[in-house]
């Protein structure tokens, strides 16, 4: 834990009534499914590739150059640990967008002489959705499925979708808003069987549940580090070898990445990346279970408070995302009421778009509750203080 971002009771505003604890430090960062700190030990092992070992990596000619190549490949190799894969299917992208882009155009592209069809879900990320419509415009369909109420794809609505010129399908692990776990193992399954390729969005997935691209059967899959305490501007896409995954790249340069993503390698991202990942897989049993209590702990302090109603399935989800509308209360002005606690509210996770969430419309919200849902994001610097302020300010604010 870093000073800045423990609750500090010395820092705290002082209060007179002694029977009151003490608030922890302002603000509050309940924002984790947005973007996470860079874990210390991550930025640590980062600054010695920006300042000394800052050579090419392309540039194997040299030591410089050498230092930064085995630290990239090393970072590799930390990456696919943490999904179950091997280091020659990692492939670096500048983030989970990037990655997505790669991965569905690049699908769809090598993929056109067998057929034109795809098939997502209407709450994928703007990521998909966007390079879904991308394609539609250049002549390829796209189903996009409707989630059930409680968030998650229906196998048997899935496998129905399937057409014999389906090519590809993309569904995220862990959906960045409400949070539930789509069930990809099921999908991957059924892709395998017809011979369709099968991607996920992990961004909100990795370091945070276990998962395993061999378990998932996904032959394509993206992260992003700035999501699990990593560096902003890098990310990793996922390619199946057995059987080859054909991608046409979407940059044209130097052929960097087996030509599939060209451009000198950012290696003090890439590298803290690899820590992050390496710290995500040692620490996420231990850190998973510390934040389900805390889940726990402000689902039990949310139900209390009136009109209040939870979105997302209740079980299959990740405990770092709790979700929620108040009926009654703009979570807008709600969140006005709220100072110094970064949360999510309304249409916050959809950038500088004033509509209600769409992924809250799909699941049946009406404008009105989908407006009034804040997401609150639990993380690795969260404590019981944080959760127990935030409970007290949202009781004074809804009275
Ligand atoms: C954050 C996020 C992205 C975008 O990732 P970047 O690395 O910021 O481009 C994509 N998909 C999901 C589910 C995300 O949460």
């Amino acid at each position: 834990m870093t000073e800045a971002l423990t609750p500090s009771r010395a820092a705290a505003p002082c209060r007179s009534a002694a029977d009151l604890p003490a608030p922890p430090a302002l603000p509050i960062y309940l924002d984790y499914a947005a973007t996470t700190p860079v874990d210390p030990r991550v930025a640590q092992k980062m600054l010695v590739y920006m300042t000394e070992k800052f050579g090419n990596p392309a540039s194997t000619s040299h030591a410089f150059g050498q230092d930064a190549a085995f630290a990239v490949e090393r970072a590799r190799t930390q990456v696919a640990a943490l999904i179950g894969a091997r280091a020659g299917d990692i492939v670096w992208t500048s983030g989970a967008t990037e990655s997505n882009n790669l991965a569905i155009k690049g699908a769809a592209h090598a993929n056109r002489a067998k057929g034109r069809h795809l098939v997502t879900v209407a709450t994928e990320h703007k990521a998909v959705l966007d390079t879904m419509r991308r394609l539609e415009g250049e002549g390829y369909e796209v189903t996009y499925l409707q989630p059930q109420a409680n968030g998650l794809v229906d196998p048997a609505a899935f496998e129905a979708a399937l057409r014999p010129d389906t090519i590809l399908a993309s569904v995220m692990l862990v959906n960045n808003e409400i949070g539930v776990i789509q069930p990809v193992a099921a999908l991957g399954r059924i892709c395998r069987a017809r011979g369709i390729l099968l991607h996920a969005d992990a961004a909100q997935a990795a370091g945070k549940m276990p998962v395993d691209v061999e378990q998932l059967q996904v032959d394509l899959l993206s992260m992003s580090a700035h999501k699990l305490y990593g560096p902003k501007g890098i990310g990793a896409l996922y390619v199946r070898n057995d059987p080859q995954v054909r991608l046409e790249a979407q940059m044209d340069g130097g052929g960097h990445e087996k030509g599939l993503r060209s451009g000198t390698l950012p290696s003090h991202q890439i590298v803290g990346m690899g820590e992050a990942c390496e710290l995500a897989r040692l620490e996420l049993a231990g850190e998973t279970t510390r934040i389900a209590a805390l889940q726990e702990r402000l689902r039990s302090g949310l139900a209390a408070l009136p009109g209040v109603r939870f979105n997302g399935d209740m079980a299959q989800r990740i405990p770092h995302n709790v979700n929620v509308s108040f009926t009654g209360a703009g979570a807008g002005a709600l969140a006005d009421k709220l100072p110094g606690i970064a949360v999510s509210a309304g249409s916050a996770c959809n950038s500088a778009s004033a509509a209600p969430s769409y992924v809250l419309r799909a699941i049946g919200l009406s404008d009105a509750q989908a407006r009034n849902a804040m997401r609150i994001s639990l993380g690795r610097y969260t404590g019981a203080a944080d959760v127990d302020y935030l409970l007290r300010q949202l009781r004074l604010a809804l009275r």
